[in-house]
Protein backbone atom coordinates (compact mmCIF):
# COMPACT_ATOMS: atom_id res chain seq x y z
CA UNK A 1 0.00 0.00 0.00
CA UNK A 2 1.04 3.44 -0.84
CA UNK A 3 0.39 5.40 2.76
CA UNK A 4 0.44 9.37 2.47
CA UNK A 5 1.97 10.56 5.82
CA UNK A 6 0.68 14.34 6.98
CA UNK A 7 2.39 16.26 9.42
CA UNK A 8 -0.31 19.73 9.27
CA UNK A 9 1.72 22.89 10.96
CA UNK A 10 0.01 26.33 10.63
CA UNK A 11 1.46 27.38 7.89
CA UNK A 12 3.13 24.71 6.84
CA UNK A 13 2.60 20.36 5.54
CA UNK A 14 4.90 17.98 5.72
CA UNK A 15 4.50 15.03 4.00
CA UNK A 16 5.92 11.90 2.99
CA UNK A 17 4.64 8.79 0.97
CA UNK A 18 6.11 5.08 2.03
CA UNK A 19 4.95 1.97 0.26
CA UNK A 20 4.34 -0.41 3.17
CA UNK A 21 2.51 -3.47 4.01
CA UNK A 22 2.67 -6.10 6.69
CA UNK A 23 4.91 -8.43 5.14
CA UNK A 24 7.37 -5.48 4.38
CA UNK A 25 6.73 -4.17 8.16
CA UNK A 26 7.91 -7.59 9.29
CA UNK A 27 10.98 -7.51 6.89
CA UNK A 28 11.77 -3.93 7.71
CA UNK A 29 11.41 -3.52 3.74
CA UNK A 30 8.76 -0.27 3.69
CA UNK A 31 9.91 2.00 0.72
CA UNK A 32 10.27 5.82 1.10
CA UNK A 33 8.79 7.33 -2.22
CA UNK A 34 9.30 10.59 -1.73
CA UNK A 35 9.39 13.24 1.35
CA UNK A 36 8.22 16.92 0.68
CA UNK A 37 6.69 19.93 2.32
CA UNK A 38 4.85 22.84 1.97
CA UNK A 39 5.76 26.63 3.51
CA UNK A 40 4.18 29.60 3.71
CA UNK A 41 0.35 28.37 2.85
CA UNK A 42 -1.92 31.18 2.92
CA UNK A 43 0.26 33.31 -0.07
CA UNK A 44 2.89 32.62 -2.53
CA UNK A 45 3.78 29.11 -1.15
CA UNK A 46 6.75 27.33 -1.72
CA UNK A 47 6.93 23.20 -2.25
CA UNK A 48 9.56 20.84 -2.21
CA UNK A 49 9.89 17.24 -2.88
CA UNK A 50 12.98 14.84 -3.00
CA UNK A 51 12.51 11.85 -4.27
CA UNK A 52 14.12 8.90 -2.92
CA UNK A 53 16.72 9.07 -5.65
CA UNK A 54 17.70 11.82 -3.97
CA UNK A 55 16.54 13.97 -6.87
CA UNK A 56 14.75 17.49 -5.21
CA UNK A 57 12.45 19.45 -6.97
CA UNK A 58 11.18 23.21 -6.00
CA UNK A 59 8.27 24.63 -7.35
CA UNK A 60 5.92 27.96 -6.00
CA UNK A 61 2.15 28.13 -6.34
CA UNK A 62 -0.35 30.25 -4.63
CA UNK A 63 -2.06 28.12 -2.04
CA UNK A 64 -4.71 29.58 0.07
CA UNK A 65 -5.06 27.24 2.37
CA UNK A 66 -4.07 23.58 3.43
CA UNK A 67 -6.91 21.97 1.17
CA UNK A 68 -5.61 23.86 -1.69
CA UNK A 69 -1.74 22.79 -0.81
CA UNK A 70 -2.95 19.06 -0.63
CA UNK A 71 -4.99 18.98 -3.66
CA UNK A 72 -1.67 20.85 -5.38
CA UNK A 73 0.93 18.54 -4.13
CA UNK A 74 -0.97 15.28 -4.66
CA UNK A 75 -1.58 16.15 -8.29
CA UNK A 76 2.15 17.04 -8.52
CA UNK A 77 3.27 13.89 -7.43
CA UNK A 78 0.86 12.09 -9.69
CA UNK A 79 1.74 14.23 -12.69
CA UNK A 80 4.08 12.77 -15.16
CA UNK A 81 7.08 15.58 -14.98
CA UNK A 82 7.85 14.16 -11.13
CA UNK A 83 8.51 10.68 -13.17
CA UNK A 84 7.15 8.37 -9.72
CA UNK A 85 5.83 5.36 -11.16
CA UNK A 86 4.28 3.66 -8.45
CA UNK A 87 1.55 7.22 -8.35
CA UNK A 88 0.07 8.18 -11.47
CA UNK A 89 -2.90 9.11 -10.22
CA UNK A 90 -4.93 9.92 -7.06
CA UNK A 91 -6.16 6.49 -6.59
CA UNK A 92 -2.67 5.30 -6.58
CA UNK A 93 -2.67 6.45 -2.63
CA UNK A 94 -4.39 3.81 -0.63
CA UNK A 95 -4.41 5.53 3.22
CA UNK A 96 -3.51 8.70 4.65
CA UNK A 97 -1.86 8.28 8.40
CA UNK A 98 -1.71 11.71 9.93
CA UNK A 99 0.72 12.71 13.09
CA UNK A 100 -2.04 14.45 15.70
CA UNK A 101 -0.42 15.98 18.36
CA UNK A 102 -3.00 15.59 21.20
CA UNK A 103 -4.87 12.71 22.03
CA UNK A 104 -6.02 13.45 25.52
CA UNK A 105 -6.43 11.12 28.06
CA UNK A 106 -9.00 9.11 25.26
CA UNK A 107 -6.63 7.77 22.45
CA UNK A 108 -3.89 5.42 23.88
CA UNK A 109 -3.09 4.44 20.51
CA UNK A 110 -3.33 5.11 16.43
CA UNK A 111 -7.14 5.14 15.56
CA UNK A 112 -8.85 4.94 11.84
CA UNK A 113 -10.76 8.51 11.51
CA UNK A 114 -14.33 8.21 11.96
CA UNK A 115 -16.54 11.21 12.42
CA UNK A 116 -16.21 9.81 15.97
CA UNK A 117 -12.97 9.96 16.40
CA UNK A 118 -12.85 13.53 14.39
CA UNK A 119 -15.43 14.83 17.25
CA UNK A 120 -12.74 13.58 20.00
CA UNK A 121 -10.13 15.31 18.13
CA UNK A 122 -11.61 18.46 18.39
CA UNK A 123 -12.30 17.85 22.31
CA UNK A 124 -8.72 17.75 22.80
CA UNK A 125 -8.55 21.34 21.06
CA UNK A 126 -8.66 22.74 24.42
CA UNK A 127 -5.77 20.85 25.56
CA UNK A 128 -3.42 22.02 22.36
CA UNK A 129 -5.10 25.19 20.97
CA UNK A 130 -1.89 25.82 19.55
CA UNK A 131 -1.53 21.99 17.61
CA UNK A 132 -4.53 20.17 16.83
CA UNK A 133 -6.14 22.55 15.04
CA UNK A 134 -3.92 22.00 12.02
CA UNK A 135 -4.23 18.34 12.47
CA UNK A 136 -8.01 18.32 12.30
CA UNK A 137 -7.21 20.99 8.83
CA UNK A 138 -4.80 18.65 7.64
CA UNK A 139 -7.53 15.87 8.13
CA UNK A 140 -10.54 17.83 6.46
CA UNK A 141 -8.51 18.70 3.83
CA UNK A 142 -7.17 15.00 2.97
CA UNK A 143 -10.68 13.50 3.23
CA UNK A 144 -11.72 16.55 0.64
CA UNK A 145 -9.01 15.40 -1.61
CA UNK A 146 -9.37 11.84 -1.22
CA UNK A 147 -13.23 11.32 -0.84
CA UNK A 148 -14.66 9.52 1.85
CA UNK A 149 -13.82 6.15 0.49
CA UNK A 150 -9.42 6.11 1.36
CA UNK A 151 -8.83 5.25 4.83
CA UNK A 152 -7.03 8.21 6.89
CA UNK A 153 -5.53 7.08 10.36
CA UNK A 154 -4.67 9.62 13.38
CA UNK A 155 -1.53 8.54 15.24
CA UNK A 156 -0.79 10.40 18.34
CA UNK A 157 2.50 12.35 19.74
CA UNK A 158 0.70 11.58 23.46
CA UNK A 159 -0.33 8.04 22.91
CA UNK A 160 2.55 6.35 23.92
CA UNK A 161 2.69 7.91 27.24
CA UNK A 162 -0.99 6.80 28.41
CA UNK A 163 1.51 4.30 30.29
CA UNK A 164 2.68 6.90 32.65
CA UNK A 165 2.04 6.00 36.20
CA UNK A 166 -0.35 8.05 38.64
CA UNK A 167 2.69 9.88 40.16
CA UNK A 168 4.24 10.36 36.88
CA UNK A 169 1.06 12.14 35.15
CA UNK A 170 -0.51 13.91 37.76
CA UNK A 171 0.17 17.64 39.09
CA UNK A 172 0.65 18.62 42.63
CA UNK A 173 -2.72 20.87 42.48
CA UNK A 174 -6.14 19.71 44.03
CA UNK A 175 -6.90 16.77 43.24
CA UNK A 176 -10.67 17.86 41.53
CA UNK A 177 -8.81 20.47 39.15
CA UNK A 178 -7.29 17.10 37.38
CA UNK A 179 -10.84 15.63 37.66
CA UNK A 180 -12.89 18.60 36.55
CA UNK A 181 -10.58 19.66 33.59
CA UNK A 182 -8.09 16.59 32.94
CA UNK A 183 -5.23 18.46 33.85
CA UNK A 184 -2.22 16.59 34.10
CA UNK A 185 0.90 15.83 32.34
CA UNK A 186 0.33 13.52 28.65
CA UNK A 187 3.37 14.06 27.34
CA UNK A 188 4.79 14.52 23.61
CA UNK A 189 7.20 12.57 21.47
CA UNK A 190 5.61 9.58 21.86
CA UNK A 191 5.61 8.29 17.98
CA UNK A 192 9.18 9.56 18.19
CA UNK A 193 10.33 7.55 20.94
CA UNK A 194 7.85 4.12 20.70
CA UNK A 195 10.23 4.36 17.48
CA UNK A 196 13.48 4.68 19.23
CA UNK A 197 12.53 2.03 21.43
CA UNK A 198 11.35 -0.58 19.22
CA UNK A 199 14.83 0.42 17.12
CA UNK A 200 16.67 -0.17 20.51
CA UNK A 201 15.48 -3.71 20.89
CA UNK A 202 15.77 -4.65 17.58
CA UNK A 203 20.16 -3.37 18.05
CA UNK A 204 20.07 -5.33 21.31
CA UNK A 205 18.08 -8.16 20.54
CA UNK A 206 15.91 -7.36 23.65
CA UNK A 207 12.62 -8.28 24.40
CA UNK A 208 10.00 -5.18 25.40
CA UNK A 209 9.78 -5.92 28.85
CA UNK A 210 13.99 -5.59 28.83
CA UNK A 211 13.71 -2.21 27.50
CA UNK A 212 15.32 0.29 30.43
CA UNK A 213 16.12 3.47 28.66
CA UNK A 214 16.19 7.36 29.04
CA UNK A 215 15.70 8.58 25.60
CA UNK A 216 16.64 12.64 24.63
CA UNK A 217 14.58 13.48 21.46
CA UNK A 218 16.55 16.66 21.04
CA UNK A 219 15.11 18.62 17.96
CA UNK A 220 13.36 21.86 18.12
CA UNK A 221 11.35 20.84 20.67
CA UNK A 222 13.20 18.88 23.30
CA UNK A 223 11.88 15.93 25.52
CA UNK A 224 13.18 13.47 27.81
CA UNK A 225 11.42 10.05 28.36
CA UNK A 226 12.42 7.23 30.83
CA UNK A 227 11.08 4.32 29.48
CA UNK A 228 11.29 1.18 31.71
CA UNK A 229 10.59 -2.54 31.08
CA UNK A 230 9.36 -1.45 27.32
CA UNK A 231 6.46 1.65 28.13
CA UNK A 232 6.72 5.41 29.47
CA UNK A 233 7.08 5.79 32.87
CA UNK A 234 8.41 9.46 33.03
CA UNK A 235 8.47 11.99 30.74
CA UNK A 236 9.49 15.66 30.72
CA UNK A 237 6.65 17.59 28.29
CA UNK A 238 3.32 18.25 30.29
CA UNK A 239 -0.29 19.07 29.72
CA UNK A 240 0.89 20.93 26.56
CA UNK A 241 4.94 20.63 25.16
CA UNK A 242 6.23 24.01 26.91
CA UNK A 243 7.36 22.02 30.22
CA UNK A 244 10.45 20.06 30.65
CA UNK A 245 13.62 20.37 28.79
CA UNK A 246 15.03 24.13 27.27
CA UNK A 247 14.44 24.07 23.41
CA UNK A 248 14.42 26.25 20.50
CA UNK A 249 12.54 29.10 21.42
CA UNK A 250 10.45 27.56 24.57
CA UNK A 251 11.55 27.58 28.00
CA UNK A 252 10.49 24.35 29.13
CA UNK A 253 10.27 24.47 33.38
CA UNK A 254 10.22 27.81 34.73
CA UNK A 255 8.85 29.07 38.05
CA UNK A 256 4.99 29.17 37.68
CA UNK A 257 4.78 32.03 39.52
CA UNK A 258 6.95 34.26 37.23
CA UNK A 259 4.11 33.93 34.84
CA UNK A 260 1.88 36.50 36.85
CA UNK A 261 5.39 37.99 37.17
CA UNK A 262 6.47 38.72 34.12
CA UNK A 263 2.82 40.09 33.15
CA UNK A 264 2.44 42.82 35.61
CA UNK A 265 6.19 43.62 35.22
CA UNK A 266 5.72 44.14 31.36
CA UNK A 267 1.56 44.66 30.99
CA UNK A 268 1.23 41.83 29.25
CA UNK A 269 -1.87 39.41 29.33
CA UNK A 270 -1.02 35.59 31.32
CA UNK A 271 -2.11 34.48 27.20
CA UNK A 272 1.07 37.11 26.18
CA UNK A 273 3.56 35.95 28.25
CA UNK A 274 2.45 32.35 27.51
CA UNK A 275 3.73 33.15 23.68
CA UNK A 276 6.42 34.75 25.23
CA UNK A 277 7.84 31.40 27.12
CA UNK A 278 6.55 29.31 23.69
CA UNK A 279 7.87 31.63 20.93
CA UNK A 280 10.57 33.83 22.32
CA UNK A 281 12.08 31.51 24.62
CA UNK A 282 14.69 28.62 24.80
CA UNK A 283 17.80 28.96 22.81
CA UNK A 284 16.68 31.86 21.40
CA UNK A 285 15.67 33.70 24.38
CA UNK A 286 18.75 33.52 26.26
CA UNK A 287 21.35 33.90 23.50
CA UNK A 288 19.22 36.38 21.74
CA UNK A 289 20.46 34.92 18.12
CA UNK A 290 18.53 32.29 17.32
CA UNK A 291 16.62 28.92 17.78
CA UNK A 292 18.85 26.82 15.68
CA UNK A 293 21.68 25.21 17.57
CA UNK A 294 23.68 25.05 14.65
CA UNK A 295 24.30 28.72 14.94
CA UNK A 296 24.71 28.79 18.22
CA UNK A 297 27.51 26.07 18.00
CA UNK A 298 29.12 28.01 15.31
CA UNK A 299 28.57 31.29 16.99
CA UNK A 300 30.73 29.97 20.11
CA UNK A 301 33.84 28.19 18.12
CA UNK A 302 33.91 30.43 15.74
CA UNK A 303 33.26 34.00 17.22
CA UNK A 304 33.60 32.62 21.26
CA UNK A 305 29.97 34.43 21.95
CA UNK A 306 29.51 34.31 25.63
CA UNK A 307 25.88 33.97 25.06
CA UNK A 308 25.33 31.33 22.51
CA UNK A 309 27.79 29.59 25.47
CA UNK A 310 25.22 30.45 27.72
CA UNK A 311 22.37 29.10 26.05
CA UNK A 312 24.03 25.77 25.24
CA UNK A 313 25.04 25.67 28.60
CA UNK A 314 21.42 25.87 30.18
CA UNK A 315 20.28 23.92 27.29
CA UNK A 316 22.82 20.61 28.62
CA UNK A 317 22.90 21.46 31.91
CA UNK A 318 18.65 20.88 31.88
CA UNK A 319 18.70 18.14 30.19
CA UNK A 320 21.80 16.34 32.63
CA UNK A 321 19.15 17.21 35.49
CA UNK A 322 16.67 15.18 33.63
CA UNK A 323 18.67 12.03 32.77
CA UNK A 324 19.57 11.86 36.43
CA UNK A 325 16.11 12.21 37.56
CA UNK A 326 15.20 9.94 35.40
CA UNK A 327 17.65 7.46 36.61
CA UNK A 328 16.72 7.55 40.30
CA UNK A 329 12.84 6.96 39.23
CA UNK A 330 13.12 4.50 37.53
CA UNK A 331 16.01 2.56 39.64
CA UNK A 332 18.39 2.67 36.41
CA UNK A 333 18.64 1.88 32.82
CA UNK A 334 20.67 0.10 30.32
CA UNK A 335 20.87 3.23 27.81
CA UNK A 336 20.69 6.40 27.08
CA UNK A 337 19.36 6.96 23.57
CA UNK A 338 20.10 10.28 21.62
CA UNK A 339 17.56 11.55 18.88
CA UNK A 340 16.19 14.38 16.84
CA UNK A 341 18.10 16.91 14.95
CA UNK A 342 20.33 17.92 17.36
CA UNK A 343 20.43 13.92 19.48
CA UNK A 344 21.54 12.68 16.02
CA UNK A 345 23.88 15.42 14.41
CA UNK A 346 25.61 16.94 17.54
CA UNK A 347 28.52 14.70 18.98
CA UNK A 348 29.76 18.17 20.83
CA UNK A 349 25.83 18.57 22.53
CA UNK A 350 25.90 14.88 23.66
CA UNK A 351 29.29 14.91 25.12
CA UNK A 352 28.53 17.63 27.08
CA UNK A 353 25.42 15.95 28.34
CA UNK A 354 27.16 12.49 29.17
CA UNK A 355 30.35 14.30 30.81
CA UNK A 356 30.26 13.32 34.44
CA UNK A 357 27.88 10.17 34.49
CA UNK A 358 30.52 8.41 35.39
CA UNK A 359 28.84 7.70 38.89
CA UNK A 360 25.83 6.15 36.61
CA UNK A 361 27.95 4.14 34.75
CA UNK A 362 28.50 5.61 31.60
CA UNK A 363 31.79 6.48 29.71
CA UNK A 364 30.88 7.98 26.42
CA UNK A 365 33.80 6.40 23.37
CA UNK A 366 34.88 9.89 21.80
CA UNK A 367 35.53 8.49 18.32
CA UNK A 368 32.29 6.66 18.48
CA UNK A 369 30.91 9.76 19.27
CA UNK A 370 32.25 12.08 16.81
CA UNK A 371 31.77 9.55 14.21
CA UNK A 372 28.04 9.13 15.00
CA UNK A 373 26.22 11.88 12.96
CA UNK A 374 22.64 11.67 11.64
CA UNK A 375 22.98 7.18 11.84
CA UNK A 376 22.13 4.56 14.19
CA UNK A 377 25.04 3.84 16.81
CA UNK A 378 26.98 2.83 20.31
CA UNK A 379 28.68 6.15 21.25
CA UNK A 380 29.34 4.13 24.70
CA UNK A 381 33.08 2.46 25.24
CA UNK A 382 32.27 -1.59 25.33
CA UNK A 383 32.80 -1.67 28.66
CA UNK A 384 30.56 1.41 29.71
CA UNK A 385 27.35 -0.50 32.68
CA UNK A 386 25.33 2.54 31.10
CA UNK A 387 25.14 2.61 27.38
CA UNK A 388 25.00 5.38 24.91
CA UNK A 389 23.33 5.02 21.80
CA UNK A 390 22.09 7.71 18.64
CA UNK A 391 19.02 6.14 17.10
CA UNK A 392 17.54 8.72 14.73
CA UNK A 393 14.10 8.67 15.07
CA UNK A 394 11.55 8.34 11.98
CA UNK A 395 8.16 8.92 13.21
CA UNK A 396 6.82 9.04 9.51
CA UNK A 397 7.49 5.59 9.11
CA UNK A 398 5.76 5.06 12.64
CA UNK A 399 2.56 6.62 11.20
CA UNK A 400 2.85 4.61 7.51
CA UNK A 401 3.29 1.64 9.63
CA UNK A 402 0.26 2.47 12.13
CA UNK A 403 -1.93 3.12 9.05
CA UNK A 404 -1.73 -0.25 7.72
CA UNK A 405 -1.81 -1.75 11.04
CA UNK A 406 -5.06 0.11 12.07
CA UNK A 407 -6.30 -0.60 8.18
CA UNK A 408 -6.09 -4.19 8.16
CA UNK A 409 -7.05 -4.44 12.23
CA UNK A 410 -3.61 -5.75 13.15
CA UNK A 411 -1.98 -5.03 16.70
CA UNK A 412 -0.04 -2.02 16.76
CA UNK A 413 0.85 -1.91 20.68
CA UNK A 414 1.87 1.79 21.57
P1 LIG B 1 12.01 19.34 14.51
O1 LIG B 1 11.89 19.20 16.00
O2 LIG B 1 11.36 20.56 13.98
O3 LIG B 1 11.70 18.07 13.75
P2 LIG B 1 14.80 18.68 14.09
O4 LIG B 1 14.63 17.38 14.78
O5 LIG B 1 15.15 18.69 12.65
O6 LIG B 1 13.55 19.63 14.27
O7 LIG B 1 15.91 19.49 14.90
C1 LIG B 1 16.25 20.79 14.59
C2 LIG B 1 17.43 21.19 15.44
O8 LIG B 1 18.52 20.30 15.15
C3 LIG B 1 17.96 22.59 15.16
O9 LIG B 1 18.26 23.23 16.38
C4 LIG B 1 19.22 22.33 14.37
O10 LIG B 1 20.17 23.34 14.54
C5 LIG B 1 19.70 21.06 15.02
N1 LIG B 1 20.70 20.39 14.19
C6 LIG B 1 20.56 19.80 13.00
N2 LIG B 1 21.77 19.37 12.55
C7 LIG B 1 22.69 19.71 13.48
C8 LIG B 1 24.11 19.56 13.63
N3 LIG B 1 24.82 18.96 12.70
N4 LIG B 1 24.68 20.03 14.75
C9 LIG B 1 23.96 20.64 15.71
N5 LIG B 1 22.64 20.82 15.64
C10 LIG B 1 22.02 20.36 14.54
Amino acid sequence: MNILVLNSGSSSLKFQIIATDMERIRGNADERLLRGEVQKIGGEASVTVQKSDGLKEKVTASLKDVPAALDFVIRWIASNNLGLKQISSVADIHAVGHRVVHGGEHFTESAIITNEVLKEIERCVELAPLHNPNSIKGILAAREVFGPKTPQVAVFDTAFHHALPEQSYLYAIPYDLYLRYRIRRYGFHGTSYRYVAHRYRLLRNLTRPQTNIVALHLGNGCSAAAIRGGYSFDTSMGMTPLEGLVMGTRSGDVDPAILSFIAAKEGLSLDEVETLLNNQSGLLGISGLTNDMRVLQGELTEHDNPRARLAIEIFCHRARKYIGAFLAVMGGADAIVFTGGIGENSSAIRARICEGFEWAGLSLDDDKNKNAVGHEAVISREDSRLAAYVIPTDEELLIARDTVRCILGEPHPT
